[in-house]
């Protein structure tokens, strides 16, 4: 069957989006390829079809077993043969799953990364066909990635351990010059067809506030927003339960998720926010991974994240309906200092591309340009000719003026007085006060 036919017949949408289609056939001309769209642009689609057409089994492997287990359910229930191995099987599991395997029961098996290099699974791969092996948030090979995972770097020598050489395909939304650059290397991609979407997102509102009093902003903003479903993402676990504390008792409908949360806790309050039974989700950034809710209005962040990667894709969960939807940040200083400390509780490998990614955040949040243009430089796309009529600060009706002759004076005056006297000094001197 040919892939329009396939796209309908199990998930049943009529037409493929731009760059599904041309990855797709890639693929089926038996090119590597590395496929960068942003979160929620489609890429399953993009292995899952050549997969079903493909002779032999793709291997699918993704950083996360909750992401995994609701792909492989969602396959199942299209009725596409896929199955999961993971750390969670029991033995009697794995041996059936591997028979079935062993007959070609299946067309898509997703694999763990931890689960690359056991025995087991190295014996299994060399006796089945693999026609591909898809990795999916590949970003994760890379310390300079946002996420790595060394378990990715694995992938590699499992794939060199087979008789065959499948076709190797990499996905992820991140396409900064140096994760990209590893992501061929460490996988060791072949001539990739190459392919990045535009990482735009024009129905997104980007704005950055600075107020003096973020819960004030923020029930404000809500007092306008009000029934519409929304996230707002905060840095700490505690800063989630004080928040959505704060916001219930001022009668607020909100619920809660982070990783200190039972799991029964986690899931039902997932729940109640994916069936819009409680329009708004306060969490830490362990909340989103895999979330595909189309109708989030807003998405704000309480505190200033780390870096772009992960702000872009925590903001990018608004507005997958492709209606419009805000992302708004509340900075404050304090919110640097809170991620340095963060970094500096880390580990040594990689702080200093940590403190890097951290200065283009705050440049982000006090840069007086178009937040459009400056997202997508970030991530290596060239800005925008003109203002994006969608942001923040294209949309402000601040005037800028240059005051560099005033600083001048300013900080003159300053040091002729011995950088001994406060501000009202300062300011009496400059205007000639007459006082003694
Ligand atoms: P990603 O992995 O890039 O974040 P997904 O593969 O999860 O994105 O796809 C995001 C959503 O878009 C899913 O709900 C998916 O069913 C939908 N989708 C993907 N391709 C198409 C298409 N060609 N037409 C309509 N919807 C699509």
């Amino acid at each position: 069957m040919d892939p329009v036919s396939l796209l309908k017949k199990y998930y049943g949408y009529d037409s493929f989006r731009k760059g599904q289609r041309e990855i797709i056939d890639a693929i089926l001309c038996g090119r590597d390829v590395l496929g960068i769209m942003p979160t929620g642009g489609g890429k399953s689609i993009c292995y899952q079809i050549p997969a079903l057409i493909l002779e032999g089994v793709t291997l699918v492997i993704s950083p996360l077993i909750s992401l995994m287990k609701d792909q492989v359910d969602t396959l199942k229930e299209y009725g596409i043969a896929a199955e999961l191995i993971n750390s969670t099987l029991s033995n009697q599991e794995f041996r059936e799953i591997i028979e079935c395997a062993r007959n070609g029961q299946y067309k898509l098996l997703y694999v763990a990364p931890e689960r690359l290099e056991t025995d087991s699974f190295i014996q299994l791969a060399q006796e089945i066909p693999i026609s591909m092996v898809a990795v999916d948030e590949a970003h994760c090979v890379s310390q300079w990635g946002h996420d790595f995972r060394p378990s990715y770097r694995r992938i590699y020598s499992m794939i060199e351990r087979l008789p065959k050489r499948p076709i190797v395909t990499a996905f992820t939304a991140t396409a900064t010059m140096q994760v990209k650059a590893d992501i061929v290397q460490l996988l060791d991609l072949y001539q990739p067809f190459e392919y990045v979407s535009s990482f735009d997102r024009s129905n997104l509102y980007f704005e950055v506030r600075k107020p003096n009093n973020k819960l004030q902003e923020v029930q404000a903003y809500l007092s306008e927003h009000r029934g519409e479903s929304g996230i707002i993402y905060c840095a700490t676990r505690k800063n989630v339960d004080e928040l959505c504390e704060r916001l219930n008792y001022l009668g607020v409908v909100a619920t809660k998720y982070h990783a200190g949360l039972s799991d029964e806790e986690r899931t039902q309050n997932q729940e109640s926010f994916l069936l819009d039974e409680v329009p708004l989700i306060i969490a830490t950034n362990a909340f989103g991974m895999g979330i595909d809710k189309p109708n989030v209005r807003f998405v704000i962040h309480y505190n200033m994240p780390k870096n772009m990667e992960g702000y872009y894709q925590e903001a990018g969960r608004a507005g997958r309906d492709g209606d419009n939807a805000e992302c708004i940040l509340l900075f404050s200083t304090q919110d640097i200092m809170t991620n340095r400390y963060l970094i500096e509780k880390g580990s040594d490998s990689g702080r200093m591309v940590e403190y890097e990614k951290l200065n283009s955040m705050v440049d982000y949040c006090n840069t007086g340009g178009c937040l459009r243009s400056f997202i997508l430089k970030y991530f290596g796309e060239g800005g925008l000719e003109k203002s994006c009529d969608n942001c923040g600060n294209c949309n402000s009706d601040i005037e800028e003026t240059d005051i560099t002759i005033e600083a001048q004076k300013i900080l003159s005056c300053v040091k002729r007085m011995h950088e001994k006297f406060g501000a009202t000094q300062v300011a009496d001197v400059l205007k000639g006060a007459n006082t003694q």
